[in-house]
């Protein structure tokens, strides 16, 4: 088994904003990428440690290195205006209530919840609204432990940050399994049930086990799957390996996978460096060890992944790992989304040279995706119907199951980055689905269900 060596073995797990001058490596950047980091990081979370920046990122790289973009705010991250509204307010020394006041007025403007995520998709139970619980698609639950809320390490787009930065009224989070275990008894179309966050892998494995092992003594029969959505093999494989409890995690997966139901470890990697040290080598090869499977996803982002080599080298690298790739995500219209954007277009192109250049084995891989209003949306690529350029679409998963897998098509736009900017080809006035969409829409709302609607 390999072993942090003893200098790695010391965590310094996560650095608060004012004391990021701490990592050693900070020394190596300049005084204006400093200050940069200072300033951003007062709007934007930034959290790191010892492995991300010792083992992941290539200083010698810096600041292009994709990890450091991944892991460090920059300046590039604001709009001009809002970096010299936060400089000017620390410059001025103003309080930090003041400070405070300015970085929300900042992030009040960068969407912090993108497409409603507050409200929507809250499932009830006997009256109770289960806010630590979102249901969009039939057969599967997303849960979202309340001690697992946070991350090993912070990522730079990521669209969870608002409740890093501790503005979030909302937080989903629910304390007990109690109603979870309910909800699934009455809802037996639930055959998944997925733990998210922030990173459940966060959780130590004496509260983790203590939600599964109640999940299984209640022996659900439609519940087959029970999936992890984690970025710990990426941020922080010790988890698995030297942690004190690194064994009675893996036991934990043991007992999941020995009560009959499929365990999925669904493995958030954004770049290849990710796959390249010993310790994460060796943390997936412990994690499979138990019967789990991992699937990977990650979203497509400018000035990090944005070349189908580094796609292609990462789906390769996740299967000689015995990964199975799973999604590649388009990123949503919140935080330093303007840094980090691609057009639904570009996307594709680096999707589909990348897709050309791997054997079957990698293409279990789906996307680019977008996790719209009505469903997940695949683009299925550009093509041309009577010497007019389209867009091909479909559904990969829908409010309504019966729009899966359903192609639909809109007109060529070059400049999109989601949904909304597209319109119908041939003419349609709407999408196949709008109608639905809307009377769905109509009837939470009549219901006072759901006030805010994805
Ligand atoms: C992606 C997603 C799921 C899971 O979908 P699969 O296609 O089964 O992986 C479930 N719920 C929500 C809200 C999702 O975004
Ligand atoms: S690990 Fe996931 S939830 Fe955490 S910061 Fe990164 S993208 Fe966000």
């Amino acid at each position: 088994m390999i072993v942090a060596s003893t200098d790695k073995k010391h965590v310094y797990k996560s650095f608060a904003l004012h004391n990021f001058r701490q990592i050693p490596q900070i020394s190596r950047l300049s005084d204006e990428q400093i200050k940069d980091i200072d300033v951003v990081g007062h709007v934007l979370p930034f959290k790191s440690n010892n492995y991300v920046i010792d083992e992941l990122i290539n200083w010698d790289n810096v600041p292009d290195d994709p990890i450091f973009t991944l892991t460090f705010p920059r300046k590039e991250m604001l709009t001009d205006d809002h970096y010299k509204k936060m400089e000017a307010a620390l410059d001025s020394g103003a309080s930090k209530s003041e400070i405070k006041k300015v970085a929300n007025e900042i992030r009040m403007a960068l969407n912090p919840h993108p497409a409603g995520q507050l409200e929507h998709n809250v499932p009830m139970i006997e009256g109770h609204k289960l806010t630590g619980m979102q249901h969009k698609y039939r057969e599967t639950v997303l849960f979202f432990p309340s001690q697992g809320q946070t991350c090993h390490a912070y990522c730079s787009f990521c669209f969870r940050w608002p409740q890093f930065v501790g503005m979030d009224e909302w937080k989903f989070a629910m304390k007990e399994t109690e109603l979870l275990i309910k909800y699934l008894q009455q809802h037996t179309e639930v055959t998944d049930l997925l733990f998210t966050g922030g990173d459940p892998m966060i959780m130590k494995n004496k509260i983790f086990a203590s939600y599964i092992d109640a999940i299984l003594d209640a022996d659900i029969p439609n519940l087959q799957t029970i999936r992890i959505g984690t970025k710990s093999l990426g941020y922080w494989p010790y988890k698995f390996i030297t942690d004190d409890d690194a064994d009675e995690t893996l036991q934990t997966f043991e007992r999941i996978v020995n009560s009959g139901k499929n365990l999925a470890i669904m493995a958030h990697f954004n770049h290849p460096a990710e796959l390249s040290t010993a310790a994460v080598k060796e943390a997936i090869k412990r994690v499979r060890a138990t019967g789990a499977q991992i699937r990977t996803q990650s979203p497509i982002m400018r000035n990090i992944n944005d070349d189908p080599d580094v796609w292609s080298t990462m789906w390769r690298q996740q299967v000689n790992l015995n990964c199975i790739p799973y999604y590649m995500f388009v990123a949503r219209d919140t935080g330093a989304q303007h840094y980090f954007k691609l057009s639904l277009v570009e996307a594709w192109n680096i999707f589909q040279k990348a897709y050309q250049n791997v054997s079957g084995v990698c293409r279990t891989v789906r996307g680019p995706s977008m996790s719209a209003t009505p469903g997940k949306i695949q683009m299925l690529g550009v093509s041309e119907v009577n010497g007019k350029k389209i867009m091909a679409f479909r559904f990969l998963q829908a409010r309504n199951p019966d729009w899966v897998a359903k192609p639909f098509f809109a007109e060529y736009n070059e400049d999109a980055i989601w949904l909304d900017e597209l319109m119908p080809a041939f003419g349609e006035e709407k999408f196949f689905f709008e109608n639905e969409l809307n009377e769905i829409f109509n009837e939470h709302i009549n219901k006072s269900e759901i006030s805010n609607f994805e």
